[in-house]
């Protein structure tokens, strides 16, 4: 332990205390489910798993970077029980033990205000190579969501949280959809507590979409005037990658965020898990 110590610093060792604590106190109900999840396995990093993961969130995920430490622990353990239960299947790509714990985590960032983060509605999550073609669809696909799992080019993934204020992120783009999508198939545990906030933050929606739709410009992009789907997913990223300016420009919206999903993307280091 000494040596995992001077490796890894005293803030991830605080990490690492908070995040064993949690696990301890944690209902071990998914052990039963565990053999047919199996968790990823190792880098083969000279680091214990945890320490890997916590590394690799630090450097490419700057929501996870912003969150006071005990909220890096509790993200962490969300990250690893949602990787747990869901089987990553990969299409032109090597699997990676970074692929699965970054997409994870774009899902735990969504959800980190909700008690229900699993998004259980879906088991299976395609990992293509780079973008993709969907059936008849002349445009090739970033990402999307069907009955049969989510969907995303890792590629386009990746550089979502690489390119982080522009208001672009695939990752939270599908986890947006597939938060709703089970809802609506009327197939899910989602909270009522988020049904009714919902409908506060359609309220907020619709004049903006209404707007964008007679063609005004908005603080969101062009994208978000599809439909009232597309408005939701698109105002999430817009949500995490340009807080300030969607607080600034569309307050209404802004705090129906902030109040359906349980956090405030300009106060992180606040953020209470629920
Ligand atoms: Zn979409």
């Amino acid at each position: 332990m000494i040596t995992v110590i001077t490796i890894l610093g005293g803030s991830s060792l605080l990490v690492f205390l908070i995040w064993s604590w949690e696990r301890i106190r944690y209902d071990y109900r998914r052990l039963d489910r565990d053999s047919n999840h199996p968790a990823p396995e190792g880098s083969g990093s000279l680091l214990p798993e945890w320490a890997q993961h916590h590394d690799w969130l630090r450097t490419h995920n700057i929501y996870y970077r912003s969150l006071s430490l005990d909220n890096q622990a509790r993200f962490l353990r969300r990250v690893m029980d949602f990787m747990r239960y869901k089987e990553f299947k990969y299409i032109d790509l090597e699997p990676d033990p970074m692929i699965p714990l970054l997409i994870s985590a774009a899902a735990v960032q969504l959800t980190f205000g909700l008690t229900d983060f699993r998004l259980d509605f879906f088991e299976k999550i395609y990992v293509s190579g780079s973008a993709y073609q969907v059936h008849w669809h002349k445009q090739a696909f970033q990402g999307h969501v069907s009955l049969q799992g989510i969907y995303l080019s890792w590629d386009h993934f990746f550089h979502g949280y690489q390119e982080y204020d522009d208001g672009h992120n695939v990752g939270l783009h599908e986890m947006a959809h597939a938060l709703t999508y089970g809802a609506m198939m009327g197939r899910t545990t989602m909270e009522k507590s988020f049904r009714t906030k919902f409908k506060e933050y359609a309220k907020a929606a619709y004049p903006i979409l209404t707007r964008m739709r007679n063609g005004e410009d908005s603080v969101l992009d062009r994208y978000a005037a599809t439909n009232f789907h597309e408005f939701w997913a698109v105002s999430v990223e817009t949500f995490f990658e340009k807080p300030l300016l969607l607080k600034t420009c569309e307050p209404a919206l802004y705090g129906a965020l902030c109040q359906l999903l349980n956090q405030d993307p300009l106060e992180l280091t606040a953020v209470k898990v629920v």
